[in-house]
């Protein structure tokens, strides 16, 4: 979808004209008569502002109907809702940390059980599918290594055993990765992330593929509420309008950054699914529309925390923060921040080294991100007396 179709996917205000959609910040609507109302009744049940995103959304990933959440994890939680005790699940081992401690310690609780794969290769997901399996998720690329699965053939397997495919598209957006036309049947999106776009709100959004599907996710967001508010709803519509613009420039210059990082002294690996050594390269450069996301992790040469931690603490531009996809570029060490939780020897097993490094690029000039990181390199050294070899 064309950055011309999204900006007229947004409709002006039918009653008066207005060219931005309104903020209808009420809690219930007026009827007419018992049952007889202008199609709102209650605003958990819907609202006028969120239906306009929840339209918007559903356009731009080419679903049958699209779902606003207060967080990406109510969006989450409301699909795995879709299940019943004795369930299962199968799900990429890297998988956002937050859906994990979900899946872990409510979920499992509940009589749900998850199996965690390696989806890269997606025979891993057909050796474990089974009559029980009701759900397969992925995310793709993932977190923070940014390793890319094979959504179509992962969506044959699915289909197979009668199981949905839910595609957590964060990291790639609309504008990059279409999974429902590759076959998924469900998308969620951390709207947090690239769609609202100015780190000002959180958000969370489902994409359905069939009636059938939209059917069920609307009783859940009516029966549990978890809505995202008219305001949200607002905020995350005017990001809409410019994320292909916002999304374009911060591949390009993950792009750059990426570059520039292969050839730095201090570096030791670079995870960027753009770059041909990238072991998903060329199905990520097949199901990704030539755009590569604008996240790149990398490692230190020095492979401990304490020189990932003297970098995080000398970059200007790139703020020392958790979450993504931004205008502004945010930079974060992920074994003390996002991935804390998980044990080190789990963390080494998934590639997460000590030095870790996650980049988020926003929106400024490539070259002020690259001197940016250029002279936090130069910092750590000086810092430590730091001889190049
Ligand atoms: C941030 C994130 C989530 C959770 O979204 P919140 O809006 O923080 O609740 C889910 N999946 C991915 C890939 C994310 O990056």
């Amino acid at each position: 979808m064309s950055a011309t179709k999204i900006i007229h996917s947004i409709p002006s205000d039918p009653l008066t004209g207005a060219i931005s959609v309104p903020v209808y910040q009420t809690s219930t609507f007026i009827q007419e008569a018992p049952g007889v109302n202008k199609g709102f009744d209650y605003a958990r049940s819907n609202n006028p502002t969120r239906k306009v995103l929840e339209d918007v959304v559903a356009e731009l990933e080419g679903g049958h109907s699209g779902f606003a959440f207060s967080t990406g994890l109510a969006a989450i939680d409301a699909v795995l809702k879709l299940l019943s005790a004795g369930d299962e699940i199968i799900a990429v081992d890297d998988i956002y940390g937050g859906a994990y401690r979900l899946f872990t310690h409510v979920y499992e609780k509940l009589g749900v059980k998850v199996h965690y794969v390696d989806t890269t290769d997606a025979e891993n997901v057909a050796n474990l599918i089974s009559s029980k399996t009701k759900l397969v998720w992925i995310e793709s690329p993932t977190n923070p290594t940014l390793k890319v699965s094979d959504i179509q053939t992962i969506g044959i397997i699915a289909k197979s055993v009668g199981a949905y495919l839910v595609v957590d598209n964060t990291f790639a957006s609309p504008i990059a990765q279409k999974p429902l036309s590759l076959g998924a049947d469900i998308i969620i999106h951390s709207g947090t992330k690239y769609i609202g776009g100015h780190s000002d709100l959180v958000a969370g959004l489902v994409v359905t593929k069939t009636q059938e599907l939209s059917e069920k996710v609307k009783f859940i967001q009516n029966a549990s509420g978890a809505v995202l508010g008219p305001w949200d709803c607002f905020l995350t519509i005017r990001g809409i309008e410019t994320l292909e613009l916002r999304y374009k420039k911060q591949c390009e210059n993950a792009f750059a950054v990426a570059a520039f990082l292969i050839n730095h002294h201090a570096v030791q690996d670079v995870y960027f699914p753009g770059l041909v050594t990238h072991k998903n390269h060329s199905i990520a450069k097949r199901q990704q529309n030539g755009l590569f996301g604008g996240i790149v992790s990398f490692s230190l040469k020095e492979d401990t925390q304490e020189a990932a931690n003297n970098f995080v603490t000398h970059t200007s531009y790139f703020k020392l923060a958790e979450s993504l996809g931004g205008v502004k570029s945010l930079l974060c060490h992920p074994p003390q921040m996002t991935h804390a939780s998980i044990p080190r020897e789990k963390r080494l097993r998934s590639g997460i080294k000590d030095s870790l490094i996650r980049l988020s690029c926003g929106i400024e000039h490539s070259q002020d991100l690259i001197n940016d990181l250029n002279q936090a390199f130069a910092s750590i050294n000086k810092s430590r007396n730091y001889v190049k070899p």
